[in-house]
């Protein structure tokens, strides 16, 4: 199977560098850090993706996350064909924006009332605004390695895109938003208190990924979002708990069903996204009722959106969070668990240093005998780690027709529709990655 070229994605790649930055609508796209073509995606189905050259791969990208059940799944394009033929924004209310917004609430309590806006950026950007307003204070916590989006305040040491690309940050930040960031190694609950015990009574929230998956997956040490709970109500702020990723995804009700029967963890804001839509523009920012009720018309926060709640979206976030039910994620969580394995006996075979992290179904791979002695539990770690072994790892697999994350420091994602099938085509393709890597 290798040798395959990507003649037509290298020609629609050329003339989308003609009128797109890089060729690409976000950066990871590009394949900066992997090198080589990014592949032109005409269509998905279940597991497998196809691209613009007529060649499938098995999906682990899923979309980023969105793609829970697989691509296509027949209710949600049912249902997103039927809400279409109705016509495709109204910018005024419509029922299937309220049964959402309860799908979600009865699956995360915590929420007691959410707006729906159009993408996870402006559902952290919403959480920041809210958590000033209802504290009239102006500092924002955020731990290094976890990405909440574009959002001004949250791009100092953020992960995802800014990892891979190496980025301390953003150009375009002004200094006095920047000044209101105070930046912390993750898990390290020392760091936390210490920064309250100085900065305490102007720190608006503590922001973080419920479990961070946008250096890779870093998972929280046992007690810390419960500690960070505490601490930040302890000084009057608030936690918001950012799901846009785990949300739905790592189980019915997100990370906080996972580890939100732990007394003491109380989330004041939550924020969730891509699976929400199910592949179309979908986010929402919950939480506290007194908190969420500062919003206009009610509060004096202001937030708005043009297509938020837009119904064909709206149609295909409840088709799929009504179909993701406790089989969908027993399916995810065990191809999870069949893949983490495989990823550990194909290096271990080749004697690469590794360690396999994981957090509910989400997984990802960091590589030397650092992370494979210690593991990577915050940002200065997994940046040690060897990540120079990561291209040549996932384009074997590309070559074996395997779609990976083309970043090292992205997460893995499976869906319900990967059968076994699709499984055997990745555990078959890891030995000759394992070797490229080992290279
Ligand atoms: N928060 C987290 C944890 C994310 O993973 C992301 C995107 O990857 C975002 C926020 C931003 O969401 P969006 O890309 O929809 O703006």
């Amino acid at each position: 199977m290798s040798g395959h070229t990507p003649e037509t994605s290298e020609r629609y790649f050329a003339r989308a560098r003609g009128v797109i930055p890089g060729g690409v609508n976000s950066p990871v796209r590009a394949y900066g850090v992997v090198g080589g073509t990014p592949r032109f995606i005409a269509s998905a189905k279940g597991p497998h993706i196809t691209d613009v050259d007529g060649r499938e791969y098995v999906d682990l990208v899923c979309s980023w996350g969105p793609a829970i059940l697989g691509h296509a799944h027949p209710a949600v394009l049912d249902a997103v064909h039927a809400a279409a033929d109705r016509a495709l924004s109204f910018g005024a209310p419509t029922l299937t924006e309220v049964e959402l917004a309860e799908e979600i609430r009865n699956r995360v309590p915590a929420v007691e009332r959410l707006r729906l806006v159009s993408t996870g950026t402006e559902a952290t950007m919403t959480a920041i605004r809210l958590a000033r307003g209802a504290t009239g204070r102006d500092r924002i916590i955020k731990f290094a390695g976890c990405y909440h989006g574009h959002v001004d305040a949250l791009l100092a040491s953020a992960g995802s895109g800014l990892a891979t690309l190496a980025l301390p940050g953003s150009a375009g930040v002004t200094a006095a938003v920047a000044a209101e960031t105070i930046v912390l190694p993750y898990n390290d609950l020392a760091a936390v208190e210490a920064a309250f015990a100085e900065h305490g009574d102007t720190i608006a929230a503590v922001i973080t990924e419920a479990a961070p998956a946008n250096m890779g997956v870093v998972p929280p040490l046992p007690g810390f979002n419960k500690a960070l709970s505490r601490i930040a109500h302890e000084h009057g702020a608030l936690l918001i708990q950012d799901e846009v990723l785990t949300g739905f995804r790592v189980g019915p009700s997100g990370w906080w069903g996972l580890e939100g029967s732990v007394e003491g963890w109380d989330p004041d804001l939550l924020t969730f996204g891509k699976v929400v839509g199910g592949g179309l523009p979908v986010a929402a920012v919950g939480g506290r009722r007194d908190v969420m009720e500062g919003l206009a018309p009610m509060g004096p926060v202001y937030q708005a959106g043009t297509l938020s709640g837009n119904p064909v979206a709206t149609a295909a976030g409840l088709a799929t969070l009504r179909a993701a039910d406790t089989a969908v994620y027993g399916r995810v969580d065990t191809v999870a668990g069949v893949l983490r394995g495989a990823f550990t006996q194909a290096l271990a075979a080749e004697g690469v240093p590794h360690v396999v992290q994981w957090a509910g179904n989400l997984f990802s791979t960091f590589f030397g005998e650092d992370a494979a002695q210690h593991g990577a539990r915050d940002y200065a770690q997994v940046q040690a780690s060897e990540s120079w072994r990561y291209p040549a790892f996932f384009h074997a697999l590309l070559d074996h027709g395997v779609y990976a994350p083309p970043s090292g420091f992205e997460a893995f994602f499976v869906s319900a529709a990967h059968d076994d099938d699709a499984v055997n085509r990745v555990i078959d393709a890891l030995p000759a990655a394992a070797k490229a890597a080992a290279a």
